[in-house]
């Protein structure tokens, strides 16, 4: 393909166009918030059904072929419309559905009700990811009757509840979702005024291991000091997990390496909630063990509680662990290597067993290529300033089906969150400004697109 050609004029127009559009853009959101569509199973889903079909009107309204797609969870939303013929194709992800408002009294104001303050809307999905349907709304009104590409529109409806369906959704009308370029806007930007391209997640393991030293518990005071307990066993076992400077010690895994971005350790510590005293751990920038190299947590055991504790070596004990593995970690290949670690450092001669109880693939998106430079260039228009490409040190599982289910497709990961957008949390709030940037920023990357043609 050959350099698109869009001229200072044409990228002024379409962001004069947003400008004009916005008030009715910020609007509707509003409408949207205003919809309690919280996905998970304890409320009331019709709010789901109403979120849904408030989307397919939107989409109607500009003119797409619209359908609401049930696959035994909850309802999501396709929409398309053609562009000129021989144009390339995009897909517009974002979901419908939120989070649990959590206590109504952590709130300034309620959850439902978008209230703006200081240029921030407030508001349950206000940003995550009602804006992110809002985005796409505002990309396609700036083409309103003149669309430079095809597109289709794809707005799910349980992605806070774990996107169960999704995969029967792709099974069964993933051909409606393929496309050129695959644009999900359920990220975020790195701060106010810079924009970013998220290009990688991280996968993960999660894995229970159990530790066996005796046939039976016996006593302490008999047995101790020439018999193993499960408990130390199994402690001196999750230790050997990272070497002295608290970096992960399997050896065998992927590691890479974060782009350099302004992140120091008072941040971290502030963000975290480290204590005063407490070292960070692991070697590398913090943003490359963040997000580029793999951790361990122990975030379960099965042991005697303090209170129930009696003087006995105790027969079994067991762990579960937490891995999150670098972006390009096939997380079958991780388990396995963990599973060996666990397995070859068995103390004293305990029997270890190591089963794998969840996983999933991270992300690393081929972020070079025609479609990619069209998009940095549509930020760069957008704000002034190039895009970073940030990771994020979670997963977001659903990008894996769709890397799997198109894999000629590029995927580029955008989104309206900014570092105090509290998405989940009490006083989720959108940043208006950066907003309208958002929405300027992928109107200008479907004209971009649509002036990219098969080089001669
Ligand atoms: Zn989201």
């Amino acid at each position: 393909m050959t350099d698109a050609a869009l001229t200072p004029d044409q990228i002024q127009q379409i962001r004069d166009r947003v400008a004009e559009l916005m008030p009715q853009v910020r609007a509707d959101l509003e409408e949207l918030v205003r919809i309690p569509s919280v996905s998970a199973t304890s409320f009331d889903q019709s709010q789901v059904a109403r979120s849904a079909e408030a989307v397919a009107e939107l989409l109607r309204r500009e003119g797409l072929d619209v359908e609401i797609v049930v696959e035994g969870g909850r309802p999501a939303v396709i929409g398309h419309l053609d562009g000129p013929e021989g144009a390339p194709t995009v897909t517009l992800y974002a979901h419908h559905d939120v989070q649990p408002p959590g206590d109504d009294a952590d709130w300034d104001t309620p959850p439902f009700e978008p209230t703006e303050r200081d240029g921030r809307l407030y508001g349950r999905g206000a940003a995550d990811d009602k804006a992110g349907v809002m985005a796409h709304l505002a990309a396609l009104r700036a083409h309103s009757g003149a669309l430079p590409v095809g597109v289709t529109v794809f707005v799910e409806g349980e992605e806070e509840f774990g996107s169960a369906s999704l995969p029967t959704i792709l099974e069964k009308h993933g051909h409606k979702l393929a496309a050129d370029a695959i644009v999900i806007a359920d990220s975020g930007n790195w701060a106010i005024g810079e924009p970013a391209l998220t290009t990688t997640l991280r996968g993960g393991v999660r894995a229970v291991v159990r530790v066996e030293t005796l046939d039976h518990s016996v006593h302490s005071g008999m047995f101790g000091g020439a018999a193993p307990d499960a408990v130390t066993a199994l402690i001196r076992l999750l230790a050997s997990l990272h070497d002295d400077a608290g970096n992960v010690a399997v050896q065998g895994l992927d590691e890479g390496t974060a782009a350099d971005l302004d992140y120091d350790e008072a941040r971290f510590r502030e963000e975290s909630g480290l204590l005063d005293g407490v070292e960070l751990i692991g070697s590398g920038s913090i943003l490359t063990r963040l997000w580029n190299k793999p951790s361990i947590t122990t975030i379960g055991m099965d042991v005697t509680s303090v209170e129930k504790a009696s003087n006995t070596l105790a027969a079994r004990a067991a762990a579960k662990v937490s891995m999150r593995l670098a972006p390009t970690q096939d997380p079958h290949a991780a388990f396995e290597l963990l599973r060996t670690h666990l397995l070859d450092h068995a103390p004293w001669g305990a029997r270890v067993t190591v089963d794998l109880e969840e996983h999933g693939s991270g992300f690393a998106a081929d972020a070079d290529g025609p479609v990619y430079d069209e998009a940095r260039a549509s930020f760069a228009d957008a704000w002034g300033t190039d895009p970073v490409d940030m990771g994020v040190g979670g997963s977001i599982p659903f990008i894996s089906d769709f890397v799997a289910r198109f894999p000629q497709a590029s995927i580029i990961v955008t989104g309206v969150e900014d570092p105090d957008t509290r998405a989940h949390g009490a006083n989720e709030s959108l940043h208006l400004g950066e907003f309208e940037k958002v929405c300027v920023a992928e109107a200008i990357f479907l004209a971009r697109l649509g002036a990219l043609r098969p080089a001669h």
